[in-house]
């Protein structure tokens, strides 16, 4: 039996979806028994550059030219692409500063050194290329890969949670560390399915999974402001990890007017 062929690309980012593969160590074997792992950078030197493949897996944002050509050569050879964490489906933490000219943010950081780097603004993967599905997170859960790996092979999208950590959060009867200790909690806007990991152990979601669909920004950012955050203290909250995404962009582009 032929099996199906994938490959695990990173772009920009810590290489933190294909250590959480990695670290697949009861699966693992199990996951190399069922398919054709063709490309797999940090696990293998031994890659096809070239040939087809049923799924390819992509981290990490969009930053230099050349990462856009590599994308747009993997969406080609590709019969399903699937962003795998934040920085693929949001733009993650590089595109936290795209509101300031690349040249200023090269100089803050390199001094005189940086000349030598050819970027461009950070974007996620669906800027450029059709994206069929994502697995959100910083990095993404395992158990979102491994529930996924079966589901894209026979056909199906599988579903993600749809609703807030915040739901996640009294689940699991969290004391809320917005409404009751009036800490800059986003969890309200972000996408569930870290089983609301952080509130759990008293510290304030950071947002890290991304937006989740129809977030209110404009009533969490009243509720915020009412408990005494500043516009700015909650736009580099917002801007932390998924600035390029849509539902944030009113909110972060009114600031930049203030
Ligand atoms: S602590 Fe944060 S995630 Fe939990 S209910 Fe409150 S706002 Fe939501
Ligand atoms: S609680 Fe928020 S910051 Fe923490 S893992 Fe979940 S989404 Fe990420």
């Amino acid at each position: 039996m032929v099996k199906p062929k994938i490959g695990i690309f990173g772009l920009t980012g810590c290489s933190g979806e294909q250590i959480v593969i990695l670290n697949c160590e009861d699966e693992l074997l199990d996951i190399a028994g069922a398919v054709d792992i063709r490309v797999f950078h940090t696990a293998t030197s031994d890659n096809d550059e070239e040939g087809p493949l049923d799924i390819a897996f992509v981290e990490g944002s969009v930053v230099k030219p050349e990462e856009v050509d590599l994308l747009k050569k993997i969406r080609k050879r590709s019969k399903l692409l699937v962003a795998i964490g934040t920085c693929a489906t949001w733009g993650g933490i590089p595109a936290m500063h795209n509101e300031l000219a690349r040249d200023e943010l090269c100089k803050a950081v390199y001094g005189g050194n940086g000349d030598c780097f050819e970027t461009i603004p950070p974007q996620p993967l669906r800027t450029f290329v059709k994206v069929d599905y994502a697995i959100s997170g910083c990095p993404m859960e395992k158990e979102d890969f491994l529930r996924a790996i079966p589901m894209l092979l026979h056909g199906d999208l599988p579903l993600l949670p749809n609703y807030a950590v915040c739901t996640e959060c009294k689940m699991r009867e969290n004391e809320c560390l917005l409404v009751t200790r009036g800490q800059l909690c986003l969890g309200p806007l972000t996408q569930a399915g870290c089983n609301a990991r952080c509130p759990s152990y008293g510290v304030a979601c950071c947002g890290c999974r991304g937006p989740v669909d129809e977030a209110n920004v404009a009533s969490e950012v009243k509720i915020l402001e009412e408990k005494g955050f500043t516009l700015v203290d909650i736009h580099n909250a917002l801007r932390t990890f998924a600035a390029p995404a849509q539902a944030l962009q009113a909110e972060l582009g009114r600031g930049k007017n203030e």
